[in-house]
């Protein structure tokens, strides 16, 4: 959601005449994007500005935005007098002018809500792939997460817009969609729109040929979704779906709404519709009076359903949020234990998993060069799992027939089929 933030504010700041340098030394303003999701991240941000701190004796302008810069708003510029410009996520579009008209020494807060909170800019040059948020704000307040005090209410882009959106990225060579909201399924609640239809609209566009989604909160999936990843053939086969803990009991502390054996029908019934399907899920560990027995519960769960990948989290309390009022009472230690089990579990089902693919031929669309390695490039299989791949630049944007030679832990290795076939 940053990365797709800060591209389209680079958009904006482009239209109105400023650019990217290369260099920090070269720049005007310094604009830190920030996530609030996790104590860690927001430390990070904060001193990435502070180790820079050299710069502001040259005149430089620093800004703090995203989510961090709207949670704590003012406060931060009394703890940081480094910072001049604090701007929330949906305030954006104010910065180009703040910014052309700020005085030296003068201070900026851009904080709360806004009615249409979306940036339209888009980049001139874009890449194959584009990431498209169709909603802001999420209003589902689970107790421990940040996100609706720092990103504010429900608000879903209209779908006439996203559509002539999608089509402008076309003509710029995108090829490819990845739409992105706190939880797409609730995609028009506000607007009496719904996300199936959005996602079938977006499928008939002429030039896009692969779609992703994410997140989907596990409330809200209705069965009429599940048949999409069957019956949309540019559609990733891959479901991002959240289960966050194994156990009824701290489920019902995070105010999740949902237990585990309807999370347990979900993965079911997409199996069933859609053998292959990738399903990769977030958890969180050492959530407040999460005991040996909760956590066990995670772990067999982990081990039954055999995600694809999964994101594991140790619990960070928030500000403002329900659980933060609660005692942090499972020891740092131990949530570190925790999380290494899990990650290890996880590591094994994962290679296994991609094992799996080794030999087999499969649609790969090309989306990038790797930055690791020259000459090499990075795509991704029909359910989104990555691929690297010995080819040239030229290649990007194209679906070819790839040979899984081999499955690793993270990715799959393989080799373009002569002929394409
Ligand atoms: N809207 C998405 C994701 C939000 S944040 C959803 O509902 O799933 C991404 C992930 O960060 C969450 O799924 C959760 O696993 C993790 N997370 C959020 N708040 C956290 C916290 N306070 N401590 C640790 N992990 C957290
Ligand atoms: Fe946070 Fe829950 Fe909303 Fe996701 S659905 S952003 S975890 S409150």
């Amino acid at each position: 959601m940053n990365f797709c933030d800060s591209e389209r504010l680079m958009a904006l700041l482009e239209k109105e005449g400023f650019c990217a340098v290369n260099s920090l030394q070269d720049a005007q303003f310094i604009i830190v994007n920030t996530c609030s999701v996790r104590k860690h991240a927001e430390d990070r941000a904060i001193n990435f500005l502070r180790s820079n701190i050299n710069l502001k004796r040259k005149g430089k302008i620093f800004c703090l935005i995203g989510c961090t810069a709207n949670l704590y708003g003012k406060e931060l510029l009394e703890r940081f007098d480094f910072i001049d410009v604090i701007c929330g996520p949906n305030r954006y579009k104010e910065l180009p002018e703040v910014l052309s008209n700020i005085k030296n020494g003068e201070k900026i807060v851009l904080t709360g809500e806004v009615e249409n909170p979306f940036i339209d800019e888009i980049k001139n040059n874009m890449d194959v792939s584009s990431l498209i948020s169709i909603t802001k704000g999420c209003e589902n307040f689970c107790s421990y997460c940040v996100v609706p005090y720092t990103r504010g209410k429900l608000v879903s882009k209209p779908a006439k817009k996203i559509i002539e959106e999608v089509k402008k990225l076309v003509e710029r060579g995108v090829k490819e969609v990845i739409l992105l909201g706190q939880n797409v399924n609730e995609y028009g609640k506000d607007t009496g729109e719904n996300f199936v239809d959005l996602v079938e609209k977006i499928h008939d566009i002429e030039g896009i040929v692969r779609i992703g989604f994410l997140t989907s909160h596990p409330k809200d999936v209705p069965e009429k979704l599940l048949y999409l990843f069957r019956d949309l053939p540019k559609l990733y086969k891959h479901f991002h779906l959240p289960l966050q803990s194994g156990s009824d009991r701290i489920l019902k502390l995070m105010n999740r709404r949902y237990t585990i054996s309807h999370y347990l029908g979900i993965v079911e019934k997409v199996r069933e519709i859609v053998p292959n399907i990738s399903i990769t899920s977030d958890i969180i560990v050492g959530f407040p009076g999460e005991k040996e027995e909760d956590f066990m519960e995670t772990y067999k769960i982990v081990e039954r359903i055999k995600f694809d990948d999964l994101f594991v989290f140790k619990y960070s309390p928030r500000p403002k949020t329900k659980a933060s009022k609660l005692p942090d009472d499972v020891p740092k230690k131990e949530k570190e234990r925790r999380h290494s089990l899990i990650l290890n579990l996880q590591d094994k089902i994962s290679l296994e998993k991609n094992k799996a693919y080794e030999g087999k031929i499969e649609n790969v669309f090309i989306r990038k060069s790797s930055y690791k390695r020259e000459g090499y490039l990075v795509g991704r299989t029909e359910t989104e799992k990555p691929v690297i791949l010995q080819g040239e630049e030229n290649l990007k944007g194209k679906v070819l027939k790839v040979r899984i030679i081999e499955g690793f832990r993270h990715y799959l290795y393989g080799k373009l089929c002569e002929n394409n076939k």
